[in-house]
């Protein structure tokens, strides 16, 4: 019979039988008598074990040269092995070499967070990039699961825009031929479009911000997720939101055990998050609660970490923040009918410190309304003009809230540094790789 070649991932399904699988070496050790390979191939780790004794020669030798991040085939046989997490093992028979590599730059040495992320390029390959990136995998698969079952359509976005609806502090501009244009901070506007259209929209892309100060929550470049429904008042998105959130960690949960063991993430911690629904504070409460802890902060004022985390800490839980003062919102929030000065929205905090998960609102409909707040923030008509005619044409209640993926990410993982949550991440002071 020929062999199998399979993923280290599989090998359970093949325990007592010879299987080839194509690798990378990740360490190495041994006596003159026997070598272990760690191994990985993508989709899990384990190890390879050459006893000289059952190999020929060549095979002993070539196992002995191995140097890190060698890609080859190995073929043996599977064993299951208690002493290892992963729980089997090869007995090496065969190594056919693919590539060579020389002087690999990331030793099994401890290494600066700032070496290895200019060599993100390789650092990828690592045990804490395999894991997050695996359940950050996972987060944007269940998001279209759930999107899809609750009956939404995924809309695109522009990402080469003339608005700037988050204010413009932190926007990226660009040169559109004989225009201004910005990379989007957000896709809603369009997706408030795509509302009325269809109904149920979410989008999902790339917001870009230039976010001047240096903190652990923010990249210049992140992924959003951005659902906006028409016939649906700010309750019933709060609903939709948890029961969002409570799937993403279902998933998580289900699908990257081994991910979790390797990030040492509690895993009973991440499953009572699942429990809804979470609590609700309105930010009236959330500022006394505040003052009461002695943290010296005023009605009207944004939170920042300290709070959002002292607030979700005290909960034990996600929480949502509710009906936040209108001066600190964007223009677009609907405004509470008995009192002008808060709008009808809410921010949802993680505990543990992971901060806004997701910021969203009920939309104002008033024409006027709009057409004024967006003259008062020096927004220019030409470019919110189309926007506005969402508002002309048969504008209903409809509520939206984007939740930011890398947030998540860092939420799940337990990972303390947002820029862990994404492949290649953008801040101030990295563009590279
Ligand atoms: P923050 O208060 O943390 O700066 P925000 O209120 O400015 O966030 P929103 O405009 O509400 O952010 O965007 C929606 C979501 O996008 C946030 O809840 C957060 O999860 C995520 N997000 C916002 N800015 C960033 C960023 N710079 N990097 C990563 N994620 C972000
Ligand atoms: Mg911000
Ligand atoms: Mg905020
Ligand atoms: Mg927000």
């Amino acid at each position: 019979a020929s062999i199998p070649t399979i993923k280290i991932i599989d090998a359970k399904n093949y325990v007592g039988q010879t299987v080839k699988i194509g690798v990378w070496l990740r360490q190495k050790r041994g006596s003159g008598k026997i070598a272990f390979l760690q191994l990985r191939d993508g989709t899990a780790f384990f190890q390879g074990v050459v006893v000289k004794a059952n190999v020929s020669p060549e095979v002993f030798e070539t196992a002995k040269e191995l140097k890190q991040e060698t890609s080859m085939y190995v073929t043996g046989e599977i064993h299951a092995d208690d002493r290892s997490s992963f729980g089997y093992e090869m007995a090496v028979q065969d190594i056919q070499v693919i590539g060579e590599s020389h002087d690999y730059p990331i030793t099994p040495k401890e290494h600066g967070t700032e070496f290895l992320f200019d060599e993100r390029h390789l650092y990828l390959r690592h045990l804490k990039p395999f894991a997050t990136l695996r359940i950050r995998n996972t987060l944007i698969a269940a998001t279209y699961e759930f999107f899809n079952n609750e009956g939404f359509i995924k809309l695109d976005a522009p990402l080469l825009t003339g608005s700037a609806p988050e204010g413009t502090t932190d926007l990226f501009e660009t040169d559109y031929f004989d225009h201004q244009a910005y990379l989007s901070q957000t896709g809603q506007l369009y997706a408030e479009a795509g509302a009325m259209a269809f109904g149920k929209v979410f989008t999902f892309g790339p917001a870009f911000r230039a976010e001047k100060s240096k903190t652990r929550r923010h990249l210049t470049e992140f992924w959003m997720i951005e659902p906006e429904m028409a016939f649906m008042h700010q309750d019933e998105s709060l609903e939709l939101q948890e029961r969002y959130v409570a799937f993403l960690i279902e998933k998580v949960l289900e699908r990257n055990d081994q991910e979790l063991d390797i990030l040492k993430r509690d895993k009973e911690l991440l499953r009572s998050y699942t429990k809804l629904p979470f609590p609700r504070v309105s930010y009236d409460d959330a500022i006394k609660l505040l003052q009461d802890n002695d943290f010296d902060v005023k009605w009207g004022v944004d939170f920042g970490s300290p709070e959002e985390t002292f607030l979700a800490n005290h909960f034990s839980k996600p929480v949502f923040i509710t009906n936040f003062p209108k001066a600190i919102k964007a223009f677009y929030m609907k405004r509470d009918p008995k009192r002008d000065d808060i709008v009808i929205s809410a921010d949802l905090l993680a505990p543990e410190g992971y901060g806004e998960i997701i910021g969203g609102s009920e939309r104002d409909t008033d024409y006027d309304y709009l057409k004024s707040r967006i003259e008062e923030q020096g927004l220019s008509m030409d470019d919110y003009g189309w926007y506005l005619d969402l508002r002309k044409y048969g504008s209903v209640p409809h509520s939206g809230f984007g939740l930011g993926l890398e947030r998540m990410v860092t939420f799940v993982t337990g990972e303390d540094h947002i820029r862990e949550a994404i492949p290649f991440p953008r801040m101030t002071h990295r563009l590279r790789p």
